[in-house]
């Protein structure tokens, strides 16, 4: 069937699941799903903060009787953007692998409002930060961290519908995962793509993240949905696989050549890649890089400087 367009709202993907975009899928503004069979339904992720996933669950309930009770809600991965509105959703079995369980208890959104609320005090990296998130509300929400955990690969059922788990990660953080629906020729990939948007590798190794990606592109789907940006198919994840072997390999002769990591994240040329949004996360996948090539001796990077180097590299 025709792509859906990117516009934000909900669409239809056929055979009862759907996709939830929000343009233009930088910083926080991330896409999520649903499959339904049989009157019942299952989420693929909440969104940043109440109001946004509020708005989204109400939408899914004019859409289709099968969202009014979610049974099951997948948390792709521990980003905010994809599991603070959980709370909303409280009630039904929320899954996500192990990794991920673990890492959404080192920022839970108490913490975060915290973070954002001192942000004005914490000079350039604090500036950047209220750039990405200050138009997100975090003040009062209730962490809600799965039920359930898994390891590897899990299948849930929806009515008669199989639902794929399949764990992918360390990537683009501790845990992601893929939610894959071959009976509507479907994947959830959360954000191991960012389409029309620069990747951001928080964990790594590298790796994993490029085999992911080759691996979505091999997948017999019609449909592929990501993390942030519009829906895509093969070319799409291969395209992300090309960022990530082409910032591995440039980092790599930087790393080599002693340049520290605030250096080569100022060095690499991006390029064709340069046109994608949010460019400035080179600074993240570089120091991910550095860490990984060190053997994970290089301790890891302080996030408020990590922040004030992005700020720095997208004024140019
Ligand atoms: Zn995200």
């Amino acid at each position: 069937m025709a792509r859906p367009p990117y516009t934000k709202g909900l669409h239809d993907l056929g055979s009862g699941s759907y996709a939830w975009l929000q343009p233009d899928g930088s910083w926080g503004w991330s896409n999520a799903g649903l499959v339904t069979d049989g009157g019942e339904s299952l989420l693929v992720d909440t969104l940043y903060d109440l109001r946004l996933t509020a708005e989204m669950l109400d939408a899914m309930r004019r859409a289709t009787p099968a969202a009014t009770r979610i049974g099951t809600l997948v948390n792709t991965h521990a980003n905010g953007d994809h599991c603070y509105g959980n709370q909303l959703v409280a009630g039904a079995t929320i899954v996500a692998s192990a990794e991920s369980a673990a890492e959404m208890d080192e920022l839970p959104p108490d913490r975060m409002a915290s973070i954002l609320k001192n942000a004005g005090a914490l000079g350039p990296g604090g500036a950047f930060l209220l750039r990405c998130f200050g138009g997100f509300r975090f003040e009062g929400i209730v962490h809600t961290p799965p039920t359930e955990t898994f390891r590897g690969t899990a299948v849930r059922r929806v009515g008669a519908k199989e639902v794929h788990l399949l764990e992918v990660g360390p990537a683009h953080t501790k845990g992601d995962i893929l939610v894959h629906v071959p009976a509507d020729r479907v994947v959830f990939t959360g954000d191991i793509l960012f389409i029309d948007g620069t990747p951001v590798m928080w964990a790594g190794p590298v790796g994993n993240w490029i085999a992911a990606c080759e691996r979505i592109a091999a997948m017999d789907v019609d449909t592929i949905v990501p993390g942030h940006g519009p829906v895509t198919d093969a070319q799409g994840a291969l395209r992300v696989g090309d960022y990530l072997v082409y910032v591995r390999d440039e980092t790599r002769e930087r790393f080599d050549a002693g340049l520290s990591p605030a250096d080569a994240a100022r060095d690499v040329a991006l390029g064709d890649f340069s046109s994608w949004g949010d460019a400035e996360r080179i600074a993240v996948n570089v120091h991910t890089l550095y860490r990984e090539f060190s053997g994970g001796t290089l301790p890891a990077p302080n996030a408020l400087e990590l922040f004030a180097l992005m700020g720095e590299l997208a004024q140019r």
